[in-house]
């Protein structure tokens, strides 16, 4: 690929910066991956990354993105104990009080810790010639030139010591800095414009832990997911990782003053929403770490493209352009869409810049387009009416009526306006 500059700074050495920085090794000489984060070799779990101590899947999406940019990084991933897992096949799946069968409907998705993940593709960004990791270096603002036409650095302070302030200079600054991400004040600090925000209210909060489940349960499946029905608002997922370990994640839609935070919160939590076979894995399993809480208030996104001040030589990309519900599952596998926009541009030989913005942002967008609207939402405004085509009652505006799980035949087809997966009563 064409040269295009000299150095390009990332901040935040999340998925997506280190995604990013791998694609921009092609196109700029230098690159380097700030984070605020002291980030350790061994991979634990980190401040900068709350999420990263619940349940992370990558999808078969982002999984192939991921192997094109690190060929062979998916069988080191496995070889160092990953899990891959054939969705229905292998991983079981109940939506709206229905268990879909078990019949194979596309390719696998790869399960592993996200400290474990992150660990890998960061050992490979690393290895990358002109790749420089700073860390414990807070981003805390962006310079610009005299026009306020184009972003000619970032603002940096090590540690919190604001006496330590200095700027870095790049011919592009990306902005991979997640949720938090404070591009928008900084813009604004310059006297430019705020992007627009959208905001999606979702208020779920999780609770999670590393287990060690007894071997008659973890030889039976790698996963498991159970959605909430009405009535229930809550959800939980079991999922295999590397070590021989199981991360059960528990989630309350009704944005968790009763999530489990503590041990019997957690057992007294499963045991309403886990098939009886999978809480007594849970019951008879070995805590491997404390339990962990995130409360994930809404999904945004920042409309960067409708800027018409927008400068030059600046991008964001990942949480900090849009989020996602971690019900879905996308965040990274956007993350990974995104570096390949990114990459298309710097192929066609441009500076990324606000061009390279919109094409990210196409990405996020049509993912986000086909997604479901959240969970939560179904049981806070649906008050019911209509059938769905198998003619069950739908309360919800996407789940039906028909009878739990536990009765649901594995044959039969599914009537296609909801998730239930058997004849029409009486046919
Ligand atoms: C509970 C939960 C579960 C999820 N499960 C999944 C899943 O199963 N599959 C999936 O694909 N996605 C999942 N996601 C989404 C996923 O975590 C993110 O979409 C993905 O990690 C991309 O994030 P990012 O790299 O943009 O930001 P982050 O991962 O949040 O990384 C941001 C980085 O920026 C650094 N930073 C922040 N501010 C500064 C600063 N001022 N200066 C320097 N550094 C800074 C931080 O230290 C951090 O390293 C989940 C999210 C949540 C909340």
């Amino acid at each position: 690929m064409q040269q295009i500059g000299e150095h390009a700074v990332v901040l935040g050495a999340g998925m997506s910066g280190l995604l990013a920085a791998r694609v921009l090794t092609e196109a700029y000489e230098r690159v380097t991956l700030l984070d605020r984060d002291p980030i350790r070799a061994d991979g634990s779990p980190r401040r900068g990354v709350p999420q990263g101590r619940h349940a992370h899947v990558l999808l078969a999406r982002g999984g192939e993105v991921i192997e094109d940019l690190f060929p062979g990084i998916t069988g080191e991933l496995v070889a160092d104990g990953a899990v891959t897992a054939e969705p229905l096949v292998d991983f079981r799946i109940c939506v709206g009080g229905h268990t879909l069968r078990p019949v194979p409907v596309g390719p696998s998705m790869l399960q592993c810790t996200r400290p474990f993940l992150e660990h890998h593709v960061r050992d490979r960004v690393l290895a990358l010639p002109g790749v420089t990791a700073v860390n414990g270096h807070d981003a805390v603002g962006l310079s610009i030139d005299a026009h306020r036409h184009r972003i000619t650095g970032v603002r940096v302070v090590h540690g919190r010591d604001v006496s330590t302030e200095e700027t870095l200079t790049a011919d592009l600054v990306v902005d991979a800095t997640g949720r938090a991400g404070r591009t928008p004040v900084w813009l604004e600090t310059l006297g430019l414009s705020r992007p627009r925000e959208e905001e999606f209210r979702v208020n779920v909060q999780y609770a999670s832990r590393l287990m060690r489940l007894p071997r008659d349960y973890a030889e039976q499946e790698k996963g498991i997911t159970v959605g909430a029905v009405p009535g229930r608002p809550r959800g939980m997922g079991v999922f295999a990782v590397e070590g021989g370990h199981h991360i059960v994640t528990l989630a309350d839609f009704l944005g968790g003053h009763r999530t489990a935070a503590d041990e019997d919160g957690f057992l007294e939590f499963a045991a309403t929403v886990s098939p009886p076979e999978v809480l007594s894995a849970i019951r008879r399993g070995e805590p491997v770490g404390e339990i962990a809480t995130y409360r994930y208030r809404s999904s945004v996104r920042r409309h960067y493209q409708e800027l018409s001040d927008l400068p030059d030589r600046l991008l964001v990309t990942g949480d900090g352009l849009c989020s996602f519900s971690p019900a879905y599952g996308q965040g990274m596998t956007v993350a990974a869409l995104q570096a390949l926009a990114l990459r298309d541009t710097l192929a066609q030989g441009r500076p990324a810049s606000r061009t390279a913005s919109s094409g990210p942002r196409r990405n996020s967008s049509s993912i986000r387009g086909t997604s479901p609207s959240e969970p939560t939402s179904h049981f806070r405004r649906s008050r019911g009416g209509g059938r769905c085509r198998s003619g069950w009652p739908m309360p919800t505006s996407h789940s039906c009526t028909r009878p739990p799980p536990s009765t649901i035949s594995s044959h039969g087809s599914s009537c296609g306006s909801c998730t239930c997966s058997t004849r029409r009563p009486g046919s």
